[in-house]
């Protein structure tokens, strides 16, 4: 499969460059240029499949071409060592909870996938040259990051995080782990983080001496995985004979995981309709009302993961539909909420129901209350475990969440982190004695 930039000024990719560099030579986001069909059958059995065998057959569409059966296989089932189940809320809503893998975040597929498939084409080269991944992280992708690349050979980590500013949860699950995996504390804030990564990439002598890459969102082989979620929603949908006018909502931020279940449309999926839902920051609300896309610096809010004022996979949904407005607010319609809505819907899903919301998933299921449709039946993507927001949704519900015992055991750990100022020379200077 031959991958293209969505800026349409870089060479065409295979999946092995798209992979290693992430982002395109243009600043655009790699596009596969063929979305394979899944047969009719495929969907006919569906219901009879297992998540790892529904994602083999997905996985098997994208990558099938690029990555050797058996390969391909392995690193599938090997991702994907948990559940992920669909439940009932009340009357037409449902919960498709993606929170069940090892840091309870929908993010750990998109991180384990990427580091097998890496360490996969790293092994190909045969040099046996080692990848340095590096990684800024307001909390939660650097958790997932670190975790599915813990253990895979050929690859070191380094997660940058700012001081104080993540969760005692979110820090114990990159910063305990040792091994090939590295914690620098940043004296700054996360977009300091952020801009030394960005220099690193940049520095010439750096990329002389060490093989650079990222593992954000932007890389295919971290959002396309995702799509995996969906077709097991699906599968579960027919198993529980409520199939029919289905409408998929995703709380989204970065808009890669929504991305992901659009491609999943696109290979035949059947889903009615999808909804993104978003905090206060509203800009692809705004876009589909206006039909412009304006990005805005990103407001703190209680569902922080989403806090993104310039959506990164917006560019692939516009390219996807041909950048035709109309065909992108025909299929995908949004909501916006703000702080207060999202503990009133916190509070009165929990006593309505007794399903204990986090803040992101609350804009997932307000977002289905507010827009589903006489006939309808909606899923809303859970995305986080109500535990790892565990300070907001004890003191919004008045209860004392329990922490799984996975989430528990990295509390266990000792904490170890490389301090850093905020200063690229310091960082640089690091990253050579390495
Ligand atoms: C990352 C994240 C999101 C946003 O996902 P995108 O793919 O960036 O749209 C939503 N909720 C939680 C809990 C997340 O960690």
């Amino acid at each position: 499969m031959k991958y293209y930039s969505t800026n349409n000024q870089a060479p065409i990719a295979d999946l092995h460059k798209a992979v290693v560099k992430g982002l395109a030579e243009d600043r655009g986001l790699y596009m596969p240029e063929r979305i394979n069909k899944l047969p009719k059958e495929f969907f006919e059995n569906i219901n009879k499949m297992s998540f790892q065998e529904i994602a083999y057959t997905v996985a098997n569409a994208f990558f099938g071409e690029d990555v050797d059966p058996d390969a391909l296989h392995d690193i599938v089932y090997d991702t994907l060592s948990f559940d992920c189940p669909v439940a009932k809320v009340k009357d037409n809503i449902y919960t498709l909870e993606l929170f069940h893998g090892p840091t309870l975040a929908f993010k750990d597929v998109g991180a384990r996938f990427m580091a097998r498939l890496l360490q996969y084409f790293i092994r190909q080269e045969g040099k046996g040259q080692q990848v340095n991944v590096l990684v800024a992280t307001s909390g939660d992708t650097g958790s997932a990051v670190a975790n599915g690349f813990l253990g895979v050979d050929g690859i070191h980590v380094y997660v940058l995080y700012p001081k104080g500013k993540v969760s005692p949860i979110q820090e114990c699950q990159f910063t305990t782990l040792g091994k090939n995996i590295t914690a620098i504390e940043v004296d700054g804030v996360f977009d300091d983080c952020q801009a030394l990564v960005k220099n690193a990439f940049m520095d010439a002598e750096l990329n002389q001496h060490m093989k650079l890459t990222s593992a954000n969102s932007i890389n295919v082989a971290r959002f396309l995985p995702q799509a995996f979620y969906y077709f097991n929603a699906y599968a579960r949908m027919v198993e529980n004979g409520n199939n029919e006018e289905l409408v998929m909502c995703v709380p989204s931020g970065n808009f890669g995981n929504i991305c992901a279940a659009l491609f999943g449309h696109e290979m035949g999926l059947p889903i009615k309709r999808f909804i993104a839902a978003n905090n206060a920051n509203d800009i692809f609300y705004k876009y589909l009302q206006t039909g412009k896309y304006e990005p805005k610096p990103s407001k703190q809010t209680l569902a922080n993961a989403m806090d993104v004022g310039d959506p990164s996979n917006f560019a692939r949904i516009y390219d996807l539909y041909g950048k035709s407005h109309e065909r992108i607010k025909s299929l995908i319609s949004g909501a916006t909420y703000s702080d207060e809505q999202i503990r009133q819907t916190m509070k009165a899903c929990y006593d309505e129901t007794g399903y204990i919301l986090d803040p992101h998933g609350a804009c997932g299921y307000q977002a289905l209350e507010d827009g589903l449709k006489e006939g309808e039946i909606g899923v809303f993507c859970e995305t986080a475990h109500p535990a790892k927001f565990k300070e907001k949704v004890d003191e919004i519900l008045s209860i004392d969440v329990e922490i799984p015992d996975r989430l528990a055991a990295f509390m266990k750990g000792t904490k170890q982190s490389v301090p850093m100022t905020k200063d690229f020379a310091d960082f640089k200077q690091y990253l050579l004695k390495q």
